[in-house]
């Protein structure tokens, strides 16, 4: 009998060994994927000898899928990330100018996986672009389903390009585009609905990890109502949902404004010592230069789809982890959950052991954090820490390392088994 993760009233509920789809991934998919799931499998075995473990059901995406069924995507997989509720996966090909959507995006929206997740910290041993990477300890909340991601866009010179143009000029009284023959539209939607739910799991997320901000990241100085709704409705929601738990940078500005910048900044410290969470918000531009410049003033950053698309890069990048780093798209809500390498197939070194796993075994920390068994993702964790720290890696990673000792694949994966 399978044995499922299930969700009670927003309650994961676990059992002791659990059936969990993964996607082996085309590519290096399948080397990472062989390595990943020995490192999983020992680590939980070491973690709970026997008491839990984890059933792994292979579900077929990709090229993998296509030449075995004739589907990039066959519906049979959505059906088994529906039913066990989580499930992880290596990078999938998505073939060119055939007519297909991103496998990716598919998975996301046919799960409505709202949440893009990306914890960003440094590894002692991995070399970094800039001074401190130390200091830069980010989780970052993306929004997954709105924003100009949501694909309504239309091609200038055909007819639905100038259809839409006509209604903006005639029905919306829309006089500013400038070369209106030439130009392609696009549609920016961005709800209340989907900005709330994105940024009360970010403050959920941020109470629970006991950390000292949530600091909402968007362009509302100029695109008022979409960027600037999400600000406004991040406020709104933390003040009434969390009253007691966060004081925000919007209350701080009103107190200044009307009790003066002593006191507020009074309440402000007071808030901060009792424990509290700030919300404060910057404009995206702004914190990509202050992400630089210093870093630790931010901890979990909830923003809008395209934001968080350039912020994840840039944050990885800046912790040298950008071959990596890991993510997980998320429901809250529903449960269901998909842990991913955020990397692509890498096709230049596929099948040649050259491939580095730490982005999928990183995810596959994020999903173990995820379902609560927590001393798994530190065993890895740690093991990884270790050999960074002694210089040893794969090839990727150890050529911007002084001193560092390449490792293959198989190495790699050796070698984190026996610092377990
Ligand atoms: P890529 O990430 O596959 O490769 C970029 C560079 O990074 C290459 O030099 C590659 O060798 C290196 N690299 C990537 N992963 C590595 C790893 N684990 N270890 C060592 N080196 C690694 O990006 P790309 O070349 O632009 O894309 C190739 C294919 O991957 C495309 O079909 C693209 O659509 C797909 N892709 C998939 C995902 C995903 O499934 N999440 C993400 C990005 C790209």
């Amino acid at each position: 009998m399978k044995q499922q993760v299930l969700i009670e009233n927003g309650q994961l509920i676990v059992p002791n060994h659990p059936t969990i789809p993964f996607i082996e991934g085309d590519g290096v998919g399948k080397e990472i994927w062989a390595a990943a799931k020995t490192i999983f499998d020992t680590a939980v075995k070491k973690a709970y000898h026997g008491e839990k473990s984890v059933q792994w059901c292979e579900v077929l995406a990709g090229e993998k899928a296509y030449n075995l069924t004739g589907s990039w995507l066959p519906q049979e997989t959505i059906n088994a990330f529906k039913h066990y509720l989580i499930g992880i996966k290596g990078p999938l090909m998505t073939p060119v100018g055939e007519g297909i959507r991103s496998l990716n995006v598919a998975l996301r929206q046919e799960l409505d996986l709202y949440i893009c997740l990306r914890p960003v910290r440094w590894f002692k041993g991995v070399e970094s672009p800039i001074k401190h990477p130390e200091k830069v300890n980010m989780t970052i909340f993306r929004e997954n389903t709105e924003d100009i991601y949501a694909g309504i866009e239309w091609q200038q010179g055909t007819p639905e390009a100038e259809k839409f143009y006509q209604f903006l000029s005639t029905q919306m009284g829309v006089n500013k585009v400038r070369f209106p023959k030439t130009s392609s539209f696009g549609v920016k939607p961005v709800s209340i609905e989907g900005s709330q739910r994105l940024i009360r799991a970010a403050i959920k997320y941020a109470l629970q990890h006991q950390l000292p901000s949530v600091t909402l990241v968007h362009k509302g100085n100029i695109m008022k109502f979409t960027e600037g709704g999400f600000k406004q409705w991040g406020y709104a929601l933390a003040e009434s949902e969390f009253a007691n738990e966060v004081f925000t940078m919007n209350q701080y500005a009103k107190m200044a404004k009307t009790n003066g910048q002593a006191l507020a900044d009074e309440a402000l410290q007071a808030a901060k010592s009792s424990g509290k969470l700030i919300i404060k918000d910057v404009i995206c531009d702004a914190f990509l230069q202050n992400t630089l410049l210093k870093p630790q003033d931010y901890s979990v950053v909830a923003t809008l789809n395209l934001n968080g698309d350039y912020i994840s890069d840039q944050l990885a990048a800046q912790v040298g982890g950008i071959g990596i780093a890991p993510g997980a798209n998320i429901n809250y809500l529903t449960g269901h959950a998909i842990f991913e390498a955020t990397h692509g197939t890498a096709p230049d070194i596929a099948g040649q052991n050259q491939a580095n796993p730490s982005s999928l075994l990183l995810s596959g920390v994020m999903m173990f954090d995820y379902l609560g068994w927590y001393e798994v993702g530190q065993l890895i964790t740690q093991a990884m820490e270790k050999l960074f720290q002694q210089g040893k890696a794969t090839t990727d990673l150890v050529r911007f390392m002084q001193n560092g000792q390449p490792l293959s694949t198989s190495q790699f994966t050796q070698a984190v088994i026996d610092n377990l």
